[in-house]
This record gives C-alpha cells, sequence and structure tokens, in this order.
C-alpha cells in the first residue's frame, strides 16, 4: 500500500523523442488509475519510469514518502503485469507463481537464515493468490494448456505473491477477445478492491479506463490533457480531444458562432441553415469576445442530449432541423445518423454530422427531415483553434464593464478606490477580474448564489449588481462582503490592456557553473586552505553557491557533461526576491504601491522585476532568489528541473 507522487515528470529518449512532459500527479493509497490515450502519447513510458525500466530525464517521483528515482526496480516495491504475459513454458502454474519469489532476497533473521522465503512462506502465499485468482484447480497445468484469459490470470498471481505496495498494469487484456475483456475487466476491478494495493492501469481502450479507474489521466503527445474521476471526464472535458475521445458514439461537433443580443444568445452552425437564439444565462462563463458574433468556436453536444421526442421539440428553445441518413438498432435502442446541412449525407464524420441517441422504436426514415431538441445544460463549447473548453467548470476570469472616474473604479453600480499602482485615465473601460482575484472582507456587497467543491477548490458563484461573479479565493462562510485584489485585474480598452495584471514571476537567465574555491577546513585541529570543486548557479551573471538539491537534479537531468553547458531559465516569485548586499544588482524605478501590499519595481538588465518590499527601496540594490521557492527551466528543451 502507498501512494505515490510524481512531480514535474519529463521523459526524453536518447534519439532526443520527449515522450512525457511535465507530468504532475499525486496518487493516493489503494486508488485506481488508468492511463489513457492513442498509441504513442507516452502512458508506457510513464509506467515504465515508475516501474524503473526507463530512466527519469527530469522529475522526482515518490512512492510512499521514498524518492525512488535512483532506487533500482527490485527495491521499489511494485510488481509489473504485461500484455504478453511471459510465462515460462516448461514450468508449471504453481512453479510460475512461485518463481519470484524463490529468487527474493530478504532480510536474514531466525527464520530466514538463508535471506530467502522458506518453502511454506512460498507455498501459503501461491495458494492464497490462486484462490483469489479462482486457479487453484490449475496449478499443476503447463501454461499451453490454459487459455488466455488463465494465463493472464497467472502473469496476475505472479504480481500478487509478491504483495507489492503498487500493481502496475500495461494494456494487459489487449491480448483477450472482446468477451473475455470484460470479464476480465470486472476481475481485475474485484482483485483491486480485495488486494486494497495502488494500481496503475495504461490502456488505449476508454471503455476499459471508464470502467476500471477511480481516477483517469487522459494523455496525447506526451501531454496531459485531463486527469479526473470517469464521470467528470464524461461531463466536463476540459478541452475537445478528451470530450471526443471519452465515450461511445463520439460526441457530435458542430462548427459554428455566437452573438449576445442582451439576455439572447443567437448561435448559428457553420455550413447549414440551423440557428437558435437561447437564453444568455448559458454563457456566464464565457469570455464576452466569444459573443460577437464572429469568432469562430465548436459546440459539443453527446448523442443523449440530442431528443426527438416531440415533447422536448415542443418545450426546447433550441431545436434545429435535420436529415436523416441511417439508423443504428442496437436493441435497447437506436443511434439515428443525419446531418442538419440538408446537402451532407451523415455517413462521414463532419462538423454537420449529428448522431442521436433514441429509444428502441424510431419511425424516421432515411431522407426524413425530423426536427431536434439540444439540451444546453450538457452543452460544451471549444475555442476553434486551441480546442479548450470555453465554459470551463472553474472560469479563470470574470469579463466586466467599467468607468474609471477621480481615481475610482466603477462597475456593477459598485465602486473601488483604484490603489496608487494602477494609473490610467478616465474613462470607460473592459474589467479582466480574475476568479482568484475576488477576496473576503470589503465592502462591496454580493449575494452568495452557490458554492461547489472542484477537485481541491471551491468556486463561489455570486450576483453582484444582478451580475453574476464567479470567484476561487473566498474564504469558507464570508461571501457576502467581498474586495479586489487589484495588483491582479486588467483594464482594457478599444483592444489595448492599459493596466495589466501585476507580474507575480521574474524570468532570468544563466547556466550552471563548476568553480575551484579555497575553503578553509580542519586538518589535524589546524585550519587549512584548501582548494575545492563547488558548483554554482549563474543568475544574470552572478554566481551564487547551488544548493545541493538543485545542482544534483540537474546533473542528473542533464548528464554531468551537459549540465554546465546548457542554458536555464530561472523562475522567481515576487515574494521569493529579497534585497542583499551582494547579489543581482538592480535598479528601483518606482514603487507600486496596491495598498495592502507594496512591491519595488526594478531594472535589471532589460527586464522589468517586481520585488515585495514594506522599505521605500531607491536606487541602486542585489537581489537574492529564494531557493526553496525558484523554478529552474532548461531553456532549449524546456525541461522544468527544479
Ligand atoms: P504509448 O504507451 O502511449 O503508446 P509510449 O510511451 O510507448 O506510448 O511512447 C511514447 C513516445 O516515445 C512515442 O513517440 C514512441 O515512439 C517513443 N518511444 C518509446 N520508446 C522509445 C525508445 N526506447 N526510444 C525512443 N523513442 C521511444
Amino acid at each position: 500500500m502507498a501512494k505515490l507522487s510524481l512531480k514535474h515528470i519529463y521523459k526524453v529518449y536518447p534519439n532526443g523523442v520527449k515522450a512525457v512532459n511535465d507530468f504532475n500527479m499525486d496518487i493516493e493509497d489503494k486508488e485506481f488509475i488508468v492511463f489513457v490515450g492513442p498509441s504513442g502519447c507516452g502512458k508506457s513510458t510513464t509506467l515504465r519510469m515508475i516501474a524503473g525500466l526507463e530512466d527519469i530525464t527530469a522529475g522526482e517521483l515518490s512512492i510512499g514518502d521514498l524518492v525512488v528515482n535512483d532506487i533500482e526496480p527490485k527495491d521499489r516495491d511494485i510488481a509489473m503485469v504485461f500484455q504478453n504475459y511471459a510465462l515460462y513454458p516448461h514450468m508449471t502454474v504453481y512453479e510460475n507463481i512461485a518463481f519470484g519469489l524463490r529468487l527474493r532476497h530478504i532480510p536474514k533473521d531466525e527464520k530466514h537464515p538463508n535471506g530467502k522465503f522458506t518453502k511454506e512462506e512460498i507455498n501459503a502465499r501461491v495458494l492464497e493468490a490462486a484462490e483469489i485468482l479462482g486457479i487453484t484447480e490449475y496449478l499443476g497445468r503447463k501454461p499451453k494448456e490454459m487459455s488466455g484469459g488463465q494465463r493472464q490470470r497467472v502473469s496476475l498471481g505472479r504480481a500478487i505473491v509478491r504483495e507489492p505496495k503498487v500493481m502496475l498494469l500495461d494494456e494487459p487484456l489487449s491480448n483477450l477477445d472482446a468477451k473475455l475483456r470484460t470479464q476480465m475487466r470486472a476481475e481485475i476491478s474485484k482483485l483491486h478492491a480485495k488486494l486494497n494495493t495502488t494500481f496503475i492501469y495504461v490502456t488505449h481502450d476508454q471503455v476499459e479506463a471508464m470502467t476500471m479507474g477511480t481516477r483517469i489521466v487522459v494523455m496525447k503527445n506526451g501531454f496531459i490533457q485531463q486527469i479526473d474521476t470517469p464521470k467528470n471526464l464524461y461531463n466536463y472535458p476540459e478541452n475537445k480531444f478528451v470530450a471526443g475521445f471519452i465515450g461511445t458514439p463520439q460526441m457530435n461537433f458542430f462548427e459554428g458562432t455566437m452573438k449576445r443580443e442582451g439576455d439572447a444568445v443567437h448561435i448559428r452552425f457553420a455550413y447549414s441553415e440551423a440557428e437558435v437564439t437561447v437564453p444568455y444565462s448559458y454563457f456566464y462563463k464565457a469570455r464576452p469576445d466569444y459573443l460577437d458574433g464572429e469568432k469562430q468556436v465548436i459546440f459539443g453536444l453527446r448523442a443523449e442530449n440530442i431528443s426527438i421526442s416531440p415533447a422536448a421539440v415542443k418545450n426546447s428553445p433550441a431545436v434545429i432541423r435535420f436529415k436523416v441518413s441511417h439508423k443504428e438498432e442496437l436493441g435497447n435502442e437506436t443511434l439515428v445518423y443525419g446531418d442538419i446541412n440538408m446537402e451532407g449525407d451523415g455517413y462521414v464524420e463532419s462538423s454537420t454530422r449529428i448522431i442521436i441517441k433514441c429509444g428502441e422504436d424510431v419511425d424516421l426514415m432515411p431522407g426524413d427531415i425530423a426536427e431536434a431538441a439540444l439540451d444546453l445544460d450538457r452543452l460544451h463549447i471549444f475555442d476553434k483553434e486551441t480546442e479548450e473548453s470555453i465554459l470551463p467548470r472553474i472560469p479563470q476570469y470574470n469579463y466586466l464593464q467599467a468607468e474609471v472616474k477621480g481615481g475610482k473604479l466603477h462597475f456593477l453600480g459598485e465602486e473601488a478606490e483604484l490603489p496608487p499602482a494602477i494609473f490610467c485615465e478616465d474613462g470607460e473601460y473592459q474589467l479582466l477580474l480574475p476568479s482568484d482575484a475576488i477576496c473576503s472582507g470589503g465592502s462591496i456587497r454580493a449575494k452568495l448564489v452557490s458554492s461547489e467543491k472542484i477537485g481541491d477548490q471551491t468556486l463561489y458563484s455570486l450576483e453582484v449588481g444582478g451580475t453574476r461573479l464567479f470567484s476561487v479565493a473566498l474564504t469558507e462562510g464570508d461571501a457576502e462582503n467581498i474586495r479586489i485584489d487589484m495588483k491582479k485585474i486588467g483594464l482594457i480598452r478599444n483592444g489595448e490592456e492599459v493596466v495589466r495584471p501585476m507580474p507575480l514571476t521574474a524570468t532570468f537567465g544563466g547556466v550552471m557553473k563548476k568553480n575551484k574555491v579555497v575553503e578553509e577546513v580542519e586538518k589535524k585541529g589546524k585550519t587549512v586552505q584548501k582548494k575545492v570543486i563547488r558548483f554554482f548557479l549563474d543568475i544574470e551573471g552572478v554566481d551564487f553557491p547551488a544548493p545541493d538539491r538543485i545542482s544534483a537534479k540537474l546533473i542528473s537531468a542533464l548528464s554531468a557533461r551537459k549540465a554546465f553547458e546548457k542554458q536555464l531559465r530561472y523562475e522567481c516569485s515576487a515574494y521569493g526576491l529579497t534585497v542583499t548586499e551582494k547579489g543581482i544588482p538592480a535598479k528601483v524605478l518606482r514603487i507600486a504601491d496596491y495598498g495592502t501590499e507594496k512591491f519595488a519595481v526594478c531594472a535589471v538588465g532589460d527586464k522589468e522585476v517586481y520585488v515585495k518590499t514594506d522599505a521605500e527601496l531607491e536606487g541602486e540594490i542585489f537581489l537574492t532568489p529564494d531557493f526553496e521557492t525558484i523554478g529552474v527551466i532548461q531553456a532549449d528543451m524546456d525541461i522544468r528541473i527544479v
């Protein structure tokens, strides 16, 4: 039993293929995690790094509380089950299961004088595993006398007897036929419940992922797309890839545009005559420029969220016409295929094809023109270029109209003092108000509409002056009086960002160096001087002694020789830079006073850097980064080392 932590894990193969990018995840004890994605997306590589079969290029992997990057596979307390069961053909099932235990070294004690499990212990474990897997009666057989499913059970047995902290399974069912796969799926889930061990399971099959995982990691091209429960992946996909990958039949995708007119939004579907006008309340979370009638979006709706029932069509504000092309009758339900473009044929995937899941009796015939009601509560909308959801569960921003007048910001019938750091001319602006900039304890009156726990955040829906606002930064039980964290806001006028959010992070450049230094050491009671080699981080041309933690990670990620050649990028928070006697030279340009906090705005080379300060700094100063919170990135491959 163990929890795992994967922090900024990367894999670059010697041939330069970057197979895994910045993989971050905490896995709780006893979870059943599934890595899923199309072939080549990096799921096996990630699993193999956990197993220790593949080196970790950069990042930190912990099992339990132990960092295991440099620990041999056999000492990681994991067991792995592969797609090809790799059983020894000349051994019986019993022998195959017992084999690994016989070889295993354990601490020597009275009971185990030669550091091996006793015969009785091995026997007990093999019998118990066979019992769990229902293969007791086959223990005397050879693998060739067994079916594929039974052989896979034997290889599971081999893993179970090791009593691992973590079970890793790499497409264990893909060699089995469909029926057996379904059965084994259920058995592996049952096994997980029985063993109470953390499972990590790799598959390219989304049905396997959805039916087995407590949480699923969807991957594409080496990048995590989303980590979530099966239900959340299905209901709240964060991008079009996840939306299309999860669920059968695939989600319907229609291209189109949206135009807001007061309290209504007019949706036009591209390449067809279809259009609907629906209440604006469905689009609270969308950025206003998506509702300008121009910006291209992709609407996503699952087949079961479109209905042809007369009652639904009568009551829905969103009804579109389509031409039926064909039906798939699946017994308990029927899939109706069609096209919202009357010229389209409904057979090929396109941005006008429509698939509708219906009950068993559908009297539509190919060629019929019919009406379908769209369930707007289930509507997904994606940006056509980035394919990210534009109705995210947690919106990053609130978009409001505001006016600046005499140093005050007026919005939603409220007013807030602008701090000295924000100076802008009087006039009308668009206010970009991040959801983490709406905090508790202020003089703006808000009405709490709802709160929802999403992951480790709580999303508060508020009403201020009749408009919906979203916040993730409120204190529980204190949502009625709010204030704005002014350093995070943006003010836009005629498309130009007149006031930008304060940059919370500064980026510096440099390399790691190996310098000879003279140090005083104690030798036979005397203090003598000795030349030693020490590692330094050159940051903007200034050498800082490299903390061991950081130099070790750089050397392990970049290999000792190259560690000193590679350009590095350092990320320092405005709260992680202190003014010191020596350090990175900086010139204070001004003090940015945000009311509750002050920052010194400094020039470092040609960069502007913000430094949290309570002192009235001025002139030339020197800065030292906090090495506990600094970020270090290898620049050319874009690999986060720390
Ligand atoms: P998946 O398990 O999702 O199918 P893999 O983790 O096997 O994907 O592979 C991810 C990427 O890394 C692919 O582009 C693959 O070609 C590449 N790759 C895998 N193994 C190696 C290797 N040993 N050497 C070089 N490239 C590899």
